[in-house]
């Protein structure tokens, strides 16, 4: 098989196997091909990941900080060295193009351990003057923490929770998706091989339910989910039982909004990146595009040509731009929004299908789709579709459309095109939405927070934001003088 691991999970420093556990096949969705096939985790597996984590937490909590770090930037080397071949895995993990994943996904792992491996020797407490006595804060690590992850940036998200997580003293037990479970393989093989200790970040496989036996274990200190909003409600309910931590990174529904003194090809640059890259299978999407009635015919004749440009096919041709959805099961999702869009009276500028594309036949294609007229109460207005499909709507009024862009429960991002600075700002400043963008749409780097609110997330990755959630802090009083009493 084109990707069988050595085994299934990964846990002390090496790979391990119990063929007990469900069996788990890995797809290839650019041909249905089956690549590896794993077994999720039983209770006994768990239950090692558990104790080989806690007790690689105490020895790597007790180093400095310098140490850490620098086990951190090497795997970022490490990985930045690797990058063809993660890359690679990436595309048979997820069917995303090459032509991506040699940009965005292994390398976008190793900015963020370089990042949190160079941040590492700061994260101090303070002090605090109190006359003649005085405090002190520590920012002390929580302990073994859990990440889950979704199946659209499976290297990506492993580096953005056990980045932060380790820099900050922690060990991390991962658990990626269980449609995209091999490339977390892979950042735990290189964080050994540069030097962490074992068992600091191990990967078990499995369903949701393995997923949701980590966040009920009483050793566990918190979770860090990315993935979907009814998911994110039960792991939360579930973390909140242990009054444990939690990262919640969700869907959205984002709003990305046109003015009539918008660069309007600047703007379609953008629109087009927040719904066509990776399929469309990006959670802070601009999936709402709110164009000004102004300007909307010119935007919709431009963005429909430059669509039908999109080189579509084989992932792993450089040529590529965009490739199969994730698996044969999502695209059935995505196709019964294609019709609900039309069903529900949108006009179809672009695409709309699903794809057939010779000598990848058995792929998990969509067309690049685009709807235009969509009023608020469609379901393609209010759902998460997570592909490939664009809802243009229109307005002509600010107040209007600021209100319509923040009705929705989700609030990840938002993005705004316009050349009036003042207008940017005073836009930017009424929308419901963690990540924001003005005059661009879905940069994240990762001195950047990341995260959402309302419905789309608690907590924050990346920046120095995710230190606070990778953290607790303790306090420590100091008299330097004799206890004050009324007995
Ligand atoms: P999902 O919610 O179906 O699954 C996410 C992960 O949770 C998987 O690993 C799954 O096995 C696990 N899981 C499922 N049930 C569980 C339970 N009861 N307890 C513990 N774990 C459980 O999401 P998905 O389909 O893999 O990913 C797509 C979703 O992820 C979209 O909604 C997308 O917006 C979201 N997403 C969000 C971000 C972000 O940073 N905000 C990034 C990527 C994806």
């Amino acid at each position: 098989m084109r990707a069988q691991p050595e085994a299934s999970h990964f846990i002390d420093g090496a790979y391990v196997e119990d063929p007990a556990g469900a069996a788990l096949d890995v797809v290839y969705s650019a041909t249905g091909e089956t690549i590896a096939r794993l077994h999720s985790a039983t209770p006994a597996i768990i239950d090692s990941a558990v104790k080989s984590g806690r007790r690689a937490q105490r020895e790597w909590a007790a180093l400095a900080p310098v140490e850490r770090g620098r086990v951190l930037r090497r795997a970022a080397d490490i990985i930045r060295a690797r990058n063809r071949e993660l890359s690679e895995l990436e595309t048979l993990d997820t069917g995303k193009p090459i032509q991506e994943t040699l940009v965005a996904d292994a390398t976008s792992g190793a900015d963020c351990l370089e990042f949190f491996g160079g941040i590492a020797t700061t994260i101090n407490g303070e002090t605090i003057p109190l006359g003649r006595d005085w405090a002190y804060t520590r920012r002390e690590a929580l302990g073994l923490c859990v990440g889950i992850g979704a199946w659209n940036y499976p290297t990506q998200i492993a580096c953005w929770k056990a980045a932060p997580a380790l820099a900050c003293g922690n060990a991390m037990i991962f658990k990626p998706s269980e449609v995209t479970p091999l490339c977390a393989l892979k950042v735990a093989e290189i964080l050994i091989e540069a030097g962490a200790p074992k068992g600091l970040f191990n990967v078990v496989q499995g369903f949701g339910d393995v997923g949701a036996a980590l966040v009920e274990h009483p050793l566990v200190d918190k979770v860090s989910l990315t993935g979907s909003v009814p998911t994110g409600a039960k792991v939360y309910a579930a973390a909140a039982k242990g009054i444990k931590h939690v990262t919640m990174e969700l869907g959205g529904k984002s709003p990305l909004i046109v003015f009539d003194d918008a660069d309007v090809e600047n703007a379609i640059s953008g629109a087009m990146l927040g719904n066509f890259y990776s399929s469309g299978q990006i959670c802070s999407n601009g999936t709402r595009v709110f164009v000004h009635k102004a300007i909307k015919e010119r935007f919709l004749e431009r963005l429909g040509e430059r669509t039908r440009t999109i080189v579509i096919g084989d992932p792993m041709d450089e040529a590529t731009q965009m490739g199969p959805l994730v698996s044969h099961d999502h695209r059935e999702k995505v196709a019964a929004y294609l019709e609900a869009g039309t069903r529900d009276g949108a006009r179809l500028v672009v695409g709309g299908s699903t794809l057939s594309l010779p000598g990848l036949e058995t792929g998990a294609y969509v067309e690049p789709t685009i709807f235009a007229d969509v009023s608020d109460d469609m379901t393609i207005a209010r759902e998460e579709i997570f592909g490939p499909v664009m809802c243009v709507l229109d307005f002509t009024d600010e107040e209007d459309v600021v209100e319509r862009a923040n009705g929705t429960e989700f609030g990840l991002s938002a993005a705004v095109y316009t050349s009036d600075l003042e207008r940017a700002h005073r836009v930017i400043g009424k929308l419901a939405a963690g990540t924001c963008w003005i005059n661009a749409y879905n940069l994240t780097p990762v001195e950047m927070p990341f995260g959402g609110v309302k419905r789309s997330g608690v907590g924050r990755e990346n920046a120095r934001a995710a230190v606070d959630f990778y953290t607790q802090v303790k306090s420590v009083y100091v008299a330097m003088g004799p206890q004050e009493t009324p007995y």
